[in-house]
């Protein structure tokens, strides 16, 4: 939700349980953005908390140097659980990091520096993921920023293989943007982004920060596109809501990714809720349900919506509805008198990201205070 929505009227949540949170006087809402993607499994997942709980009495932290059984379960989990063909993984602490970290190992693997990104990204807020992230308001108070970044429109293929060339370390891009709108790339475009990275050899990285985790239906959202990039980062839901980012690599990423490091990267607790998340959402086959209940979410809204908005769009239970309003005012409604918390992308944008146990029930009441406020 946008701080226009908290700025009209602040809700001061206390707990949550699901899709529920519960703010001080006791009211509940639905939180249908899963906190910005931050708990695919739901509020107070118990197998995660007591993980993490665990954990920290039996051992908070250690330096780095020295190995800890739960983090290195967590690297053979995230290893089995990556894209075919991506074996390596370097922990950090969130999204923005793991965009660095592939921007670095991008730059030391290929010996090149320039970086191909799109237009309407998002990759983070720290100088280098900031410098591929397109939005200038985000940018522009902190320049000049790292240079050498190329923007291509998002989905032209055309753009894509002509920008990339031997000067290239790597093209980054969002399966479906998030932040700029709820974009679906074209399996064409993906297609095309591999190849010309591939012919230059330089790095393709998926940025599934946001579509990652089983969010649109498979594990990962370039396997939908069946595209395995070189790197592909991971943050937002990785821990259930606790902070972790991570960068997964092919071997030859691996092989020449200079000296980089985290001191806080891979911290025993967080690796802990990392390890039963991961495991959780694989065991119970979370990215099969979210199939089935965002294309039950998108023909309901379909059914709903209809003709009353510009666009639905997206793949499992990432959604976003074009509205002909303002995306803050419809929020804000939604929030205030249907107490269903969602999320914008852009002004024209709402943005559907509900934990990824989101039931039939739960669903309809988001899509009919939809309908309510919009339809
Ligand atoms: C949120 C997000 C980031 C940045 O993650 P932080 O943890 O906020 O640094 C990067 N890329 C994408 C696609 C995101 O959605």
């Amino acid at each position: 939700m946008s701080d226009f929505v908290y700025s009209q009227k602040p809700i001061q949540i206390e707990s949550g349980d699901g899709l529920d949170l519960t703010d001080s006087a006791g009211t509940d809402y639905l939180d249908f953005g899963a906190s910005y993607a931050c708990v695919p499994l739901g509020h107070g997942h118990e197998a995660v908390g007591a993980a993490a709980v665990d954990q920290l009495s039996a051992l908070t932290y250690v330096q780095a140097s020295y190995p800890v059984a739960v983090r290195d379960r967590l690297y053979g989990t995230l290893a089995g659980a990556a894209p075919d063909g991506i074996d390596n993984v370097w922990l950090c602490n969130s999204g923005t990091e793991a965009v660095e970290a592939a921007l670095k190992f991008a730059r030391a693997a290929t010996g090149n520096t320039k970086i191909v990104s799109t237009m309407q990204a998002f990759h983070g807020r720290t100088m280098g993921a900031l410098a591929t992230t397109w939005k200038s308001t985000y940018k522009s108070p902190y320049e000049p920023l790292m240079p050498g970044v190329e923007f291509v429109p998002y989905n032209d293929s055309e753009a894509i293989t002509e920008a990339v060339d031997d000067d290239t370390a790597a093209v980054i891009l969002e399966p479906i943007q998030g932040e700029g709108g709820i974009n679906p790339a074209s399996a064409e475009f993906m297609t095309a982004a591999r190849e010309a990275t591939e012919e230059a050899g330089a790095a393709l990285v998926c940025d599934e920060i946001q579509t990652g985790l089983g969010r649109t239906g498979e594990l990962w959202a370039c396997e939908r596109a069946g595209v395995v990039p070189d790197m592909v980062t991971s943050a937002k839901g990785l821990a259930n809501g606790l902070p972790i980012g991570a960068t997964l690599c092919r071997d030859w990423i691996a092989e020449g990714y200079g000296d980089h490091a985290s001191t806080f990267g891979g911290n025993p607790v967080v690796a802990a809720a990392a390890e039963a998340t991961v495991s959780a959402l694989q065991e119970e086959s979370i990215p099969a349900h979210a199939d089935e209940m965002g294309t039950y979410l998108r023909e309901a809204l379909e059914a709903e919506l209809g003709d009353s908005v510009r666009d639905i769009r997206g793949d499992g239970l990432m959604v976003g509805v074009e509205v002909k309003g303002n995306a803050g005012a419809v929020a804000r409604e939604l929030a205030m008198d249907h107490r269903v918390l969602v999320l914008t992308a852009g002004r024209t944008v709402v943005r559907l990201l509900p934990p990824l146990v989101a039931t039939e029930a739960e669903i309809d009441r988001a899509v009919d205070a939809l309908g309510t406020v919009v339809g």
